[in-house]
C-alpha cells in the first residue's frame, strides 16, 4: 500500500489514472477491512474495478501475515494488500 502514498500519507497525485484508480480501490478495501477485521472471506459493497464487471469485492485478513486478501465475487480479479497498517485508512 505504502508505495502509492506521498510523504503525507495521501494517494500520490503524480500517478497514471489506472494506478490512481487502483490506489483508491485499495484505500476502500483497507478502510473496510480495518473496520470489520474479517477473518474469513466477507462480502462488501466495494465494486470490482475490472471493466465491465458488476461484481463486488470480498475481503479477509490473513491471520498469519495480517495481509488483506481481496477477491471479486464474479471475475478472476484478486490480490493481496500488505503494508496497510498505520495508513490513514487503518481504522483499528
Ligand atoms: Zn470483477
Amino acid at each position: 500500500m505504502t508505495h502509492f502514498l506521498d510523504e503525507s500519507g495521501n494517494i500520490a497525485q503524480e500517478m497514471p489514472t489506472e494506478a490512481r484508480e487502483l490506489a483508491s480501490f485499495f484505500a476502500l478495501v483497507v478502510d473496510k477491512a480495518s473496520t470489520k477485521l474479517p477473518r474469513r472471506l466477507s462480502a462488501t459493497d466495494i465494486r470490482c474495478f475490472e471493466k465491465g464487471c458488476a461484481g463486488t469485492t470480498r475481503i479477509e485478513i490473513i491471520r498469519s501475515t495480517n495481509e488483506i486478501r481481496w477477491m471479486c465475487s464474479q471475475c478472476e480479479n484478486e490480490g493481496m494488500i500488505s503494508k496497510w497498517e498505520g495508513t490513514k485508512w487503518d481504522n483499528r
